[in-house]
């Protein structure tokens, strides 16, 4: 239970008076209206669901309005994945584009589905039912969106993992002016313009190709990748990378250079911990904060990260949200469960008997830098997460032995060693586990060749014209 408080998010301490449990129905009035409550979220504050509906959109806006990194008339594309928040956040955005003109949002955004079915054991026929009634689903909001299936990862270029050319630097100021010109711009176009249609037939830009699934072979590929990895845990972060980065691919073809993502407070908790566990304790910040700029063209925005699990859950329910829930990963006979499983378990059981547990763990979170992740240069910059390199020198010697391992038929660039200079820390113990350089997606291993290549290319001229000196260290 996040201490929400009504535009700061999971920000207040813990109240005195501890709940065990779920919020039993309460004859209590609503904290705001003193009607009947039907809730009771945080610790001991009850809402009627009018006031709990006001509540939750208003955090919503509160959240951007806080950041201003949306701008108006600017493209969003929200990824969503069926699953109870990303649906809660697409209501958040029709709800706000649907608002009389002072409240209302003013992005314009767009949708996008990946499915993953092949990975999560689903049968061709449940795919397809899956993804039909994802269709129906985004084109009942009538904005435009994308479905992508994860095979398209395969055929990414290599260029995704590489930062495009950096948007604006700070906003603050020019948000404000954005915003200005913007209002002008509607004033001018007589308010038809400038933000979205509202949800209606009006533009329907699917893409027409999507319904199909790919081709049996490409789904083969797809499993033979995920089939090679010796972990479920290094299986998750794959899909995460896969699907990330199949998300950023359509942002920049199709002009998006924002993207919202739906973690929400309970899993921003959960994913702090389980990469503190992964090693990637340097790039918290990024990994779960607000923004994410790693990528550079395409910012990567959470503006869920203050709704607890349990309010989403109930937004949902009361306010008809429809969700498609997907099946999980699919695992090997007797593999052990995922660190990120575990986590979750640890701390939704620890929840249960700590209502505190969730918010404690987020605001810790909260007071994290996202200036460790940052890279200056390529060759500074992990390969497949795009942070900076963790691991330099002695730390490096020390860490080698346990992270390469013998691969005699693998030789020069193309072998496993090769790549375990160009990763931080956290990946190369994920790509230890990934299976042999054969099955990985082709766009990371020819990055990785580019990148092997340009290093030695940079060795060459710098050895040159330093063979006279002498090096003051050995
Ligand atoms: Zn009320
Ligand atoms: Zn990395």
């Amino acid at each position: 239970m996040c201490e929400a408080a009504g535009d700061g998010g999971c920000g207040a301490g813990p109240g005195p008076a501890r709940r065990r449990g779920q919020g039993h129905s309460h004859p209590r009035p609503c904290m705001k209206c003193g009607g009947s409550a039907a809730l009771i979220i945080r610790i001991g504050d009850p809402f009627c669901r009018g006031c709990f509906r006001d509540y939750f959109v208003h955090k919503f806006r509160a959240m951007l309005g806080k950041n201003r990194v949306i701008f108006p008339g600017e493209k969003v594309l929200l990824a969503l994945s069926g699953g109870p928040a990303s649906s809660a956040m697409l209501r958040q955005v029709q709800e706000g584009l649907s608002r009389e003109t002072a409240k209302k949002l003013r992005f314009v955004p767009s949708l996008i589905y990946v499915d993953e079915g092949a990975v999560r054991g689903q049968s061709l026929a449940q795919r397809e039912q899956t993804l039909a009634r994802m269709e129906a689903l985004l084109q009942a909001t009538g904005f435009p969106f994308h479905l992508a299936h994860l095979e398209q990862a395969l055929e990414l270029p290599a260029s995704i993992l590489r930062p495009g050319p950096g948007s604006s630097g700070k906003p603050g100021q020019s948000y404000k002016e954005a915003v200005e010109g913007f209002i002008q711009q509607q004033r001018q176009e007589g308010d038809r313009e400038g933000g979205t249609s509202p949800p209606g037939p009006s533009t329907q830009v699917g893409d027409p190709a999507a319904p199909h699934l790919p081709a049996p072979a490409r789904t083969q590929e797809l499993l033979r990748l995920f089939e090679a990895v010796e972990t479920a845990t290094a299986r998750e972060e794959l899909l995460q990378m896969l699907r990330t980065h199949l998300i950023l691919q359509t942002a920049r073809t199709k002009g998006y250079t924002k993207v919202m993502t739906a973690e929400s407070c309970t899993r921003v908790a959960i994913k702090l911990l389980t990469n503190l566990t992964l090693g990637r304790g340097a790039f918290l910040a990024v990994d779960t904060g607000f923004t994410d700029d790693r990528h550079g063209d395409v910012l990567v925005v959470r503006p869920m990260r203050d709704y607890t699990a349990k309010e989403i859950a109930f937004y949902n329910h009361f306010f008809h949200v429809p969700t498609i829930i997907a099946p999980p990963l699919r695992t090997k006979r007797r593999e052990k469960p995922s660190i990120h499983r575990l986590i979750e378990r640890f701390l939704l059981g620890l929840q249960e008997d700590y209502p505190a547990t969730i918010s404690t763990v987020y605001r810790t979170g909260e007071k994290l830098s996202p200036a460790p992740a940052k890279a200056s240069s390529e060759s500074e910059r992990c390969l497949l997460c795009l942070c900076a390199l963790d691991i330099d020198g002695e730390e490096e010697l020390a860490l080698e032995p346990t992270l390469i391992m013998e691969e005699p038929e693998e030789n020069g660039a193309e072998s496993k060693a090769a790549f375990i200079p160009l990763l931080c820390y956290g990946c190369r113990l994920t790509f230890k586990e990934l299976g042999p350089l054969a099955t990985l997606p082709p766009y990371v291993r020819a990055e990785a060749q580019r990148r092997i290549h340009s290093a030695q290319m940079e060795q060459q001229s710098l050895e040159v014209p330093q063979e006279d000196e002498e090096p003051s260290k050995s």
